[in-house]
């Protein structure tokens, strides 16, 4: 006999516990059901404890910059505080006793365990059963995705899961995948002295993002020593006991750790959807702009599709606990969804690419500016690689994209995120006043640029 309650929210992750904690908090009877750890990938395994990582790598590099502008400094790099860093104050030793504590704390009723649809509004997890009288809320994320390499499974490879639990760097480290996470693990160990190569299928890093940003990190990782192999795809994997061998077309790589980070996965057939009438063979949970997958069932954050980001997963959590209560509030916009990777030059996007603006048809300007010919840029020297990229819509005279590449890219982005947001006309941009001298300044230069 299953067991009424308001709401039933399958995974608490950065969006489930949000929605979760929120809808506890104003007075339904919600049941949050999680698997692993209350917080989900983002606090346990991945932004946070990478960007420990990042921060502590990035000390590393600002040291080595000393030498001809400030003194001198002797840089020893040392694991242990990062490990204990990860361990003490991100993730409690992978114990989400805390987590679970708050979410008990707002009124909500928490079960450890594997949820998974049954029928519309029913959970099933364990022998318990719940039927949801409000609603469903699916929150399960996504795994890391292993590509079928012949010779991979069976061997001690590490994703993101194993690396941020890393006790020491790796002497040497091989990387397939060159997207966002596997370029800031490239960086931060072999900042820490580790011999990086990265493997990466396609003809550029970062390939999502704008060519000159896989261009910019190309030649920022040539000058730290880090080898790229763009164009590889990994035919097999070796582990003889002790190294890694991966097999290239145009020479074999070795290394004493294999780092997979090839993407995320969803399995939808496991969390019951076909239960409620969807495609379980399906890439992603398919939902309206206000994150419905069905009568009485929203789905939100990485398992949607529409970007795997925490900003998303919560930007989500915020438009179901709305549709939930009843409240009104604006749908769902992606136009300014805004991404940053976490190297250093650090890249900030927002909107579109130059290329996903032509194909959609859109008739494009674009600006550009490199950094270091900025006030600010010229002034940093050492580490002041960067660019600023516009992307405009020149029918309608605004921004529809923008990448800032640079010390602080992301920060940068946020000014350009809030032109594309709210669809300011250049014209106005152009006369507004930029902070001498400030990287952001570098914004000016590239408007006067659009053609
Ligand atoms: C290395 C790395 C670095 C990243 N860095 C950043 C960053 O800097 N900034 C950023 O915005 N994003 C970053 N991301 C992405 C970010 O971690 C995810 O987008 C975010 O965690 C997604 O949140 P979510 O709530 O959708 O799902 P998740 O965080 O994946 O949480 C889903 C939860 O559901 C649970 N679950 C799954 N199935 C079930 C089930 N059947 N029953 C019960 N529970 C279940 C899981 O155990 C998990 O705890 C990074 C990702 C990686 C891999």
């Amino acid at each position: 006999m299953a067991e009424q309650v308001d709401v039933v929210v399958v995974g608490l992750g950065p969006g489930g516990e949000d929605v979760a904690g929120r809808l506890a908090e104003a007075g339904l009877e919600v049941v949050g059901i999680e698997q692993r750890l209350v917080g989900g990938e983002c606090p346990y395994f991945a932004c946070v404890p990478t960007k420990m990582m990042v921060r502590a790598a990035d000390l590393l590099a600002e040291g080595r910059r000393i030498p001809g502008m400030a003194g001198s400094a002797t840089v020893q790099p040392d694991w242990a505080p990062v490990a204990r860093r990860i361990r003490a104050e991100a993730t409690d030793d992978w114990n989400d006793k805390v987590a679970v504590d708050r979410f008990v704390g707002k009124g909500g009723r928490f079960v450890r365990g594997s949820g998974r649809l049954v029928g519309p509004g029913k959970v099933a997890v364990g022998d318990q059963e719940f039927e949801a009288r409000r609603g469903v809320v699916l929150a399960t994320g996504t795994e890391p995705a292993v590509p079928p390499i012949p010779g991979l499974a069976g061997t001690p490879y590490w994703t993101n899961r194993e690396a941020v639990q890393a006790t020491a760097a790796p002497e040497s480290l091989l990387l397939i995948g060159g997207g966002a996470v596997g370029v800031e693990f490239a960086q931060v160990f072999a900042r820490f002295g580790a011999s990086v190569t990265v493997i990466e299928a396609l003809d550029r890093l970062v390939a999502v993002e704008e060519p000159e940003a896989s261009a910019l990190i190309a030649r920022v990782f040539a000058a730290e020593g880090i080898t790229v192999r763009t164009g590889a795809a990994a035919r097999e994997v070796r582990h003889d006991g002790s190294r890694f061998t991966v097999m290239l077309d145009g020479g074999d790589v070795t290394g004493d750790q294999l780092l997979v980070a090839t993407g995320r996965r969803v399995d939808l057939a496991a969390l019951g959807v076909d239960s409620v009438g969807l495609d379980a063979a399906a890439p992603a949970v398919v939902v309206d702009d206000r994150l419905r997958a069905g009568p009485g069932l929203w789905a939100l954050g990485d398992l949607t599709g529409k970007g795997a980001f925490t900003h998303v997963a919560m930007y989500h959590a915020g438009i179901i606990v709305r549709d939930i209560l009843g409240e009104n509030g604006p749908p769902a916009d992606y136009r300014a969804l805004p991404r940053v990777t976490f190297t250093d030059p650090e890249i900030g996007t927002v909107g579109k690419t130059e290329a996903a603006a032509r194909q959609a048809g859109i008739r494009v300007r674009t600006g550009h500016t490199e950094l270091p010919s900025s006030a600010r840029g010229w002034i940093h020297k050492a580490g002041n690689d960067g660019f600023i990229k516009l992307v405009e819509d020149a029918d309608r005279g605004v921004l529809i994209g923008a990448t800032s590449a640079g010390p602080a890219g992301g920060e940068v982005m946020a000014a350009l995120a809030v032109a594309v947001h709210g669809e300011v006309p250049v014209e106005r941009l152009r006369h507004m006043i930029y902070a001498y001298p400030t990287f952001h300044r570098a914004i000016e230069a590239a408007l006067a640029d659009l053609s």
